[in-house]
C-alpha cells in the first residue's frame, strides 16, 4: 500500500498532533505499525487530550527516576514496538547511547517483515545492533509471540524500558524480578500501575526527557540518590489523575462548553 504523507498546514492549532497522527499512519503505510497500533494510539490521545498536550512537573520527576534506573543497571534494555519505532526511532538511538543499553524489539503481533522494517528504521538512526529477531527465550507466563525474548537482551536485563506497552507484558517483566520504566500516557493501565517507575507523558516528548536526565545525572551520585527518593510511583499516578480530573472540570466551566 502507497500512501502520501498530508502536509499540515503549519499555522493548524493541532499541528503537533496530526503530525504524530500521520506518523504513524505512515508507519501502518509501510508495515511498521500494526492496526491494533492505531487504535493504542487514539486512546493515548484521550490521555493527552486531558493532561492539557504538555509534559507535566509530574513527568520530569519520574524521567530523573527512570533516567537514574537506566543509569544503575548492570544490563538495561529498551524494548521497542511499531508505534514507537514509527514514532521516535532518532530518539530510541539516542536513549540508547546515552544510558548506554541495548535495543530489543518486542511485538505482540510479529511477523518478520514487520521486525525487519522497525530494524531498518532503527539501524537508518545510526543503531548498530537490534536484538529481537531470533529469540530464543520466552518471558514465564506470557503465551504466544509476545512472550518471545533473546537471552542477550530482554531475558537477562535487570532493567527494562517500555514504551506503549501491553499490561501483562509490563507485569511479566517485573514478576521476573527487573526494574522497568514505562512510558505510558494513561496511569489507570495495568502497564503504569506495575511498572517500577512510569513516566506520563507522550513518548515524542518522554523519551528526550529521560535521555537529557540521563546526560545530566551520569556520575552525579547524590543527585541520583535524590531522584530515586523524590519519587513515589503510586503518589505520582495520582497526582496526574487529580491534574487530569481538574482540567476536565474546568474545560466543563469554560464559556461555549455547553
Ligand atoms: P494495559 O494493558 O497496560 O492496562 P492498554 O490495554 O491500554 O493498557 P495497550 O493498548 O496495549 O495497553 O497499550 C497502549 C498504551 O500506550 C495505552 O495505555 C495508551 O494510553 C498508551 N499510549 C498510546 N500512544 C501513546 C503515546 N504516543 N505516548 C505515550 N503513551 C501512549
Amino acid at each position: 500500500m502507497v500512501t502520501v504523507m498530508t502536509k499540515i498546514p503549519k499555522t493548524h492549532p493541532r499541528r503537533e498532533s496530526l503530525e504524530l497522527r500521520e506518523r504513524l499512519v505512515d508507519g501502518f503505510a509501510s508495515g511498521i505499525v500494526a492496526p491494533h497500533g492505531l487504535i493504542a494510539h487514539g486512546r493515548g490521545e484521550m490521555f493527552y487530550y486531558l493532561l492539557g498536550e504538555r509534559t507535566v512537573k509530574h513527568a520530569r520527576v519520574a524521567a530523573r527516576a527512570a533516567a537514574t534506573t537506566l543509569i544503575v543497571a548492570k544490563q538495561p534494555v529498551i524494548s521497542v514496538n511499531g508505534n514507537v519505532a514509527a514514532l521516535c526511532p532518532r530518539a530510541i538511538a539516542d536513549l540508547s547511547k546515552a544510558i548506554p543499553a541495548k535495543i530489543e524489539i518486542g511485538l505482540f503481533h510479529r511477523s518478520d517483515e514487520r521486525l525487519s522494517k522497525i530494524q531498518a528504521a532503527l539501524e537508518r538512526e545510526g543503531v548498530s545492533q537490534v536484538l529481537g529477531f531470533l529469540p530464543d527465550e520466552r518471558i514465564p507466563g506470557l503465551e504466544g509471540a509476545r512472550g518471545l525474548c533473546t537471552r542477550e537482551g530482554i531475558y537477562s536485563a535487570d532493567a527494562v524500558l517500555v514504551a506503549l506497552e501491553d499490561g501483562d507484558r509490563a507485569e511479566a517483566l517485573v514478576g521476573m524480578g527487573k526494574k522497568v520504566v514505562a512510558v505510558d500516557l494513561n496511569p489507570l493501565s495495568r502497564t503504569a500501575r506495575s511498572a517500577t517507575v512510569t513516566v506520563v507523558d507522550e513518548v515524542t516528548k518522554a523519551l528526550p526527557l529521560i535521555t537529557g536526565c540521563v546526560e545530566e545525572l551520569k556520575g552525579d551520585t547524590t543527585e541520583m540518590d535524590r531522584a530515586l527518593e523524590r519519587y513515589d510511583r503510586d503518589e505520582n499516578l495520582r497526582a496526574v489523575m487529580r491534574l487530569m480530573a481538574s482540567n476536565l472540570e474546568q474545560l466543563g466551566t469554560e464559556p461555549g462548553s455547553q
